[in-house]
């Protein structure tokens, strides 16, 4: 769905390039994150990816089109939530959702739909002006959706979000996995990377320094042990058991069967320590 070579890009009167040669491809159904600290330059991609940044150098296809030579047409097939909703503050929700809605000739979703996927349903007759920060990030989230994209592009979707809503919306973001829609989703957020993605990219300051599945980075770059937790005397024990063989080890079915125990966690690495490992930079 999305293909990207040698994708170069500077902003005019910068000194600096900002996008420095980026490689990554992106196949349908997939939810790839673009994951990196402030500034590293995602914002920058996705607003190349959808059409908004052109004067790039490189190739960037998405859906078999070279976006150097895209016209109004593209921006049917294509869902967007930018980083900062951006809403006539005057008009309600869902006479907002209209007003994007009209923009589009194809077929579209039902707004009042949209607003309840969301937890709106109530607030559609509240104007922009009386919404907190977090009902705009997700009027916007729905705002991606008016036109049943194959493509969703999400720069930073549960930034603002409480615990609840980033919950919903990262149910919403699998469920149009499942439904075979394709993601592309920014975020520095690495928990949202590491629960929701199918792989990620790592960028820093312009450059992606890895593309894998979180999943595999977090077993493949873990330490291979278990550690146990249990309660001895009323004080908490640990103990650790190497993975390997973990099914004969005679030591760790004993405590098992004799302990009381408490908790039990394998030690994956956390996609943070791997990207502090891989790039040098915290997330932060
Ligand atoms: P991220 O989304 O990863 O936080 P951005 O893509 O927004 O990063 O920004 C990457 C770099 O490009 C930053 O150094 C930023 O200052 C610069 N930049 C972003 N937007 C503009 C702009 N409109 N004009 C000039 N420089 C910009
Ligand atoms: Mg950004």
């Amino acid at each position: 769905m999305i293909d990207v070579r040698d994708l170069q890009f500077t902003y005019p009167g910068n000194r600096e390039t900002t996008l420095k040669g980026l490689q990554f491809g992106v196949g349908r159904g997939e939810i790839f994150g673009f994951l990196g600290p402030s500034g590293a330059g995602k914002s920058t991609t996705q607003n190349i990816l959808i059409g908004l940044l052109k004067k790039y150098q490189g190739l960037v296809r998405v859906m078999g089109t070279e976006l150097k030579g895209i016209d109004g047409n593209y921006y049917e097939k294509i869902g967007v939530a930018f980083e900062v909703p951006n809403f006539y503050s005057k008009f309600t929700a869902l006479e907002n959702l209209d007003v994007f809605r009209a923009l589009y000739s194809g077929d579209t979703a039902d707004p009042r739909a949209l607003l309840e996927m969301v937890g709106l349903e109530k607030d559609g007759d509240t104007r922009i002006s009386g919404f907190s920060k977090g009902m705009k990030m997700r009027l916007n989230f729905c705002r991606a959706f008016l036109n049943k994209p194959e493509i969703l592009f999400l720069d930073e979707p549960t930034a603002g979000l409480d615990p609840v809503n980033a919950r919903k919306v990262k149910n919403l973001i699998r469920a149009e996995r499942a439904a075979g829609k394709t993601v592309f989703l920014t975020t520095h957020n690495m928990n949202v990377a590491e629960e929701i993605c199918d792989r990620v990219a790592f960028i820093v300051e312009g450059r992606i320094e890895l593309v894998d599945s979180p999943r595999e980075l977090m077993v493949r770059r873990g330490q291979k042990k278990v550690r146990v937790e249990y309660r001895e005397d009323g004080i908490i024990q640990e103990a650790e058991f190497p993975l390997k063989g973990i099914g004969d080890n005679r030591d760790f079915s004993c405590l098992l069967k004799a302990k009381d125990v408490e908790r039990m966690h394998t030690q994956e690495a956390t996609l943070e320590d791997i990207f502090i490992e891989v790039t040098g930079r915290s997330l932060a």
